[in-house]
């Protein structure tokens, strides 16, 4: 009896972990790429992890060089800035967009979209159907 309880615990205990960890090999965001030329800076992999991110890049980058204090263009897959910044400072940014904007509140999953409903703006998710009221960018 000790013995089976014991074997039940184990496989319950392993379940979720394991959906988790699938959920997140889904969600692979490149690193950024990003180099300085002369005062501005160029985020070379723009387009790559939007694409990722599943957002519109007008978007993104308003929150970026909002974040950031300074402007910010998309030009071909780059987004440029105004500006010296490094690769950590768009990357802390970037963090913080992804979890106000992608990551679902109640389930940790990316599976989600920003829609308009009514007169506020939401991020559904489509893995656990949440609808988390968010602040547009
Ligand atoms: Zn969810």
């Amino acid at each position: 009896m000790d013995d089976y309880d014991s074997l039940l615990d184990r496989a319950r205990s392993q379940v979720p972990e394991d959906a988790f960890n699938k959920s997140g090999e889904r969600f692979k965001v490149p690193d950024v790429r990003l180099v300085v030329q002369g005062n501005r800076s160029l985020w070379q992999n723009f387009q790559d992890i939007i694409n990722v991110l599943n957002r519109p890049g007008r978007e993104v980058i308003k929150f970026v060089s909002g974040q950031l204090g300074t402007a910010g263009s998309i030009e071909g897959g780059n987004a440029i800035f105004n500006g010296k910044f490094t690769i950590e400072n768009v990357k802390d940014v970037l963090n913080r967009y992804i979890d106000s904007y992608v990551i679902c509140p109640v389930c940790t999953r990316p599976d989600t979209e920003i829609k308009k409903i009514g007169k506020g703006y939401y991020m559904v998710c489509s893995a656990c159907g949440a609808q988390t009221a968010i602040r547009p960018v």
